[in-house]
């Protein structure tokens, strides 16, 4: 940000605002004057270009213009959402005091201060929130040097979690959280996670005493209160309370406790699998994500749970089955379902109305939206109730229709109290309705008793004085008025009247009315007045009475709220398996995965919008003895697809949702690992291959027997013989080492020569077939190889001459004759040869025979003559005879 002017010699105000600035440096300063916020000196010109305001200016300093924008208050918010998007802090310095107090104390400029900050992860307004995402703040402190841990809240929800993670993981988190804003010691935020998120790290120190400054927040003697948390994870907690209390002026919001996830019980995902698969959001150039593809929900509180599921899927059978156990019921109780779904659409966000009711920067909507969604929550219970019977409600939906309805409901009484038309704002009055506290029902008879007074005072002043048109209106500073036309005027102002109640005294001279009050009148608009402030005063304090009972409420509400988002997403996910093509996965204790007929759920969708051909569904078989798929293909054929749909399906079955598939079982997966399309890491300034390489090492040296890995094109960005040892060895460690469940795709076809090799590899290719001249993509997995020369079969069709590509095989051929010759260990190609690497590897290798080094042997193993066309049978076979 720009430097901070010298402030000295500065007038009053702008001295208040040196002082506001320089106590928050790194935030631009909203000084609040009358009906404006003004930008001064930098900030001006930084909001000027970001919010595309004028620029003008204002006195001068140090003989200097004074460069200021401004925006005005009532549309503070948008301005704020634009600035708030774009990463920037924003410090709220408000009038304390009305000018005239500040006169009476003779005080040279009104009382100012800083009352807020607003940052992206502290807001709470519904203009600058996103619905369907939560809000984290995440906070993060060194534990040792090897682990960190983590916090992270939602101000707008009251939700708080923290975690510890090895220092190695954070990308992952911060993949799996996407926060909003992040705390950490400089000591983090230099690292390589935090950098790309620049602007939104806000450096902090650890505390030395978290659990005890946590556990004072919550109110509780200790924090194991709430579960055990590691040293850093209190920290953490401690460093986000501090950072939102700095922002909201020293106060908290409602938040629940803390809650401990061990980290173990969740599908590990890194920041490039997340990238890679596209859960949450499109990567660079696509629009579409798999939360978009699968979103059935009708709650934006639903579309949060369910994002967070999909972020975060389960690791263990039980609590996976109990989901899967709720979307089941729902799927065949398509009437329950079917009533619970009309509760919830249009039900309001009840989280997030209570949390801004617990900062008290709450509107008139949100007491009703705890109204509406109490009352919605209380028809979903009843549907449920409904449903009781055969076949038995399963437990977790059981667990949360209980919890849909508070004991301490305060449902009953905002309806009582609630009017009908709200205003927008709680200061315009009329929130609170008639028949519900008598003394405020008392207050406004009283003011209203007072407007008929004033209709009936007019009647009587316009006989009085003599002027039928005589009107009473009311005056912003002058309160009411009699107001008479000129000529009618001019004769009161001559006359001189009679003392008395009804005497006019002249206040006011216009073109064409004088203006005139009388002792009656300046009664009855002292009596009016005070009976209008008394009745805002009793509604302003029933208002605080609802507060208090909302948030006495509040851990109630907030149950209720997220019992109404879980069955947001579990009748959402059974709408979706309704639709036709979606299957419960069967999920054993080994490492199967069989899946039948399995889709892309964003590929089709995209296929159907755009009209475009149906989507071709794809069988796959990782199941113990085949856990190793090399597949094969030419570009575009259908591959990545393929890879993609497989590892989804773990991600939304491990979720709890079912699965685009006939059907499917799989194994649970510990890690799942996604190396498609991740492309080059440009801005880090890595070359595409290193950036492949650790890419690729970070698989290797995590994954595991229970872990489901899918590469694409592995050594890609380099040389051919390079990338062939590369890939060629990588696939021996997945298959001899890691032993994970591998969808393995290479266009380096002599890979597939080691399908004979290792017993556990299955070859599998994407089928391509020639129609009228054509080269047709069938999308379709079929066991084998795909055909070698599949360049030149393209090049034939494309029209070049037949002589050439006569020319082109035999030039192959010659070169692979040469390659043979060139590898320096054996004089063979490398496939051909036993694996050197292999019998170096670190670890425990299957006791399996060593094969026999017999090449002419291991060619023809790896033959599969059914996926050979004639010719390259008779190819094969020159060769064969030519290693005799
Ligand atoms: P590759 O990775 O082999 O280059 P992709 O997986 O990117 O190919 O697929 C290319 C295009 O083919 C996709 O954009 C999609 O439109 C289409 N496609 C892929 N798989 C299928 C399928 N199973 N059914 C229908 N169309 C598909």
């Amino acid at each position: 940000s720009a430097p901070i002017p010298n402030p000295a010699g500065a007038t009053p105000a702008l001295a208040q605002w040196f002082a506001a600035k320089q106590a928050h440096p790194d935030a631009l300063l909203f000084f609040r004057m009358g009906d404006f916020f003004e930008l001064f000196f930098g900030d001006a010109t930084t909001a000027g270009e970001a919010l595309g305001l004028a620029v003008s200016h204002r006195g001068e300093h140090q003989g200097q213009p004074v460069p200021m924008a401004g925006v005005p208050v009532h549309a503070m918010e948008a301005y704020l959402a634009r600035l708030i998007r774009r990463g920037f802090r924003v410090a709220i310095c408000e009038q304390m005091e009305t000018p005239e107090a500040a006169k009476a104390r003779k005080a040279p400029a009104v009382r100012r201060e800083v009352v807020r900050i607003v940052t992206p992860a502290t807001v709470t307004e519904e203009a600058l929130l996103e619905g369907a995402r939560p809000s984290w703040l995440l906070a993060l402190a060194p534990e040792g040097a090897e682990r960190v841990g983590a916090a992270w809240l939602d101000v707008s929800t009251g939700h708080v979690c923290t975690e510890s993670v090895a220092a190695a993981e954070l990308g992952a988190l911060l993949a799996r959280l996407d926060p909003a804003e992040v705390v950490a010691p400089g000591s983090l935020a230099a690292g390589d996670a935090l950098t790309p998120l620049g602007g939104l790290v806000r450096e902090a120190a650890p505390p030395r005493d978290g659990a005890r400054l946590a556990a004072e927040a919550w109110g509780v003697a200790s924090l194991s209160a709430f579960g055990s948390f590691t040293e850093g994870e209190a920290n953490a907690l401690a460093m986000a309370l501090d950072y939102v209390r700095g922002a909201s002026g020293g106060t908290l919001p409602r938040l629940a406790p803390p809650e401990a996830r061990g980290g173990e019980g969740t599908l590990r995902m890194d920041a490039a699998t997340r990238r890679s698969l596209e859960i949450l959001k499109a990567e660079r150039g696509g629009k579409d994500c798999l939360l978009g593809a699968v979103d059935r929900t009708l709650t934006a509180a639903g579309a949060r749970e369910l994002a967070a599921r999909l972020a975060s899927p389960l690791a263990e059978a039980a609590p996976i089955a109990a989901r899967h156990d709720a979307v089941a019921f729902l799927l065949a109780a398509g009437s329950v379902r079917a009533a619970l779904r009309d509760s919830l659409k249009g039900a309001p966000d009840m989280a997030r109305a209570l949390g801004r009711l617990s900062v008290e920067r709450f509107f008139p909507r949100d007491l009703a939206s705890l109204r509406d969604g109490l009352a919605r929550a209380e028809a979903m219970q009843a549907a449920l109730r409904d449903a009781a019977g055969v076949p038995p409600i399963p437990p977790l939906l059981v667990a949360a229709g209980q919890a849909l309805v508070p004991g301490n409901s305060p449902r009953a009484e905002l309806d009582r109290a609630l009017a009908g038309e709200l205003p927008a704002r709680l200061e315009d009055g009329g929130v609170v309705g008639p028949g519900y506290d008598g003394e405020l029902d008392a207050l406004r008879r009283l003011r209203d008793d007072a407007r008929g007074a004033i209709l009936a005072l007019q009647m009587d002043l316009a006989q009085a004085w003599g002027v039928a048109s005589l009107k009473i209106r009311h005056h912003q500073q002058l309160g009411f008025l009699a107001e008479v036309p000129a000529a009618a005027g001019e004769i009161l102002l001559r006359q001189k009247p009679a003392p008395g109640p009804m005497a006019p005294v002249h206040r006011q001279s216009m073109a064409s009315a004088h203006r005139f009050t009388c002792g009656a009148l300046t009664d009855l608009d002292r009596r009016l007045s005070q009976a209008r402030d008394e009745a805002s005063r009793r509604e302003a304090l029933v208002i605080r009475h609802l507060r208090k009972l909302c948030l006495d409420a509040a851990p109630a509400i907030a149950a209720a709220a997220r019992a109404v988002a879980e069955i947001d997403v579990h009748a959402a996910s059974a709408e979706l398996a309704a639709s036709g093509g979606w299957c419960r996965p069967d999920m054993p204790d080994r490492p199967d995965f069989c899946i039948a007929q399995g889709r892309h759920p964003v590929v089709e969708a995209a296929l159907r919008r755009n009209r475009g051909p149906a989507f071709v569904p794809n069988d796959a078989d990782l199941s113990p003895g085949r856990r190793l798929c090399l597949l094969t293909g030419p570009n575009m054929a259908g591959k990545s697809t393929y890879l993609r749909q497989n590892a989804l399906m773990v991600v939304l079955a491990q979720a709890g949702l079912y699965v685009p598939a006939e059907s499917a079982r799989i194994g649970l997966v510990d890690r799942l690992f996604s190396r498609v399309g991740t492309a080059d890491d440009i801005a880090g300034g890595r070359s595409t291959f290193m950036v492949e390489m650790s890419e690729t090492a970070a698989v290797l040296n995590q994954a595991g027997p229970r872990s489901f890995v899918v590469l694409d094109e592995v050594g890609r960005g380099t040389a051919t013989w390079d990338g062939l040892a590369i890939a060629w060895a990588v696939l021996e460690a997945l298959h001899d080492r890691l032993r994970s469940r591998t969808l393995f795709a290479t266009h380096f076809h002599e890979l597939t020569a080691l399908a004979g090799k290792l017993p556990e590899l299955a070859p599998a290719a994407m089928k391509v077939r020639e129609h009228r001249g054509q080269v047709v993509f069938q999308h379709l997995v079929g066991p084998g190889a795909s055909e070698r020369s599949w360049g030149l079969h393209v090049a034939r069709l494309a029209g070049v001459p037949r002589d050439v590509v006569g020319r082109a095989e035999a030039v192959l051929a010659s070169l692979e004759e040469r390659a043979r010759g060139l590898d320096p260990l054996s004089g063979e190609l490398p496939l051909f040869a036993a694996a050197p690497a292999r019998n170096h590897a670190p670890g425990p290798s299957p006791a399996r025979p060593e094969p026999d080094p017999d090449p002419l042997r291991e060619a023809l193993e790896a033959l599969d003559p059914d996926a050979m066309a004639p010719r390259e049978a008779l190819e094969a076979l020159y060769r064969l005879k030519s290693m005799l």
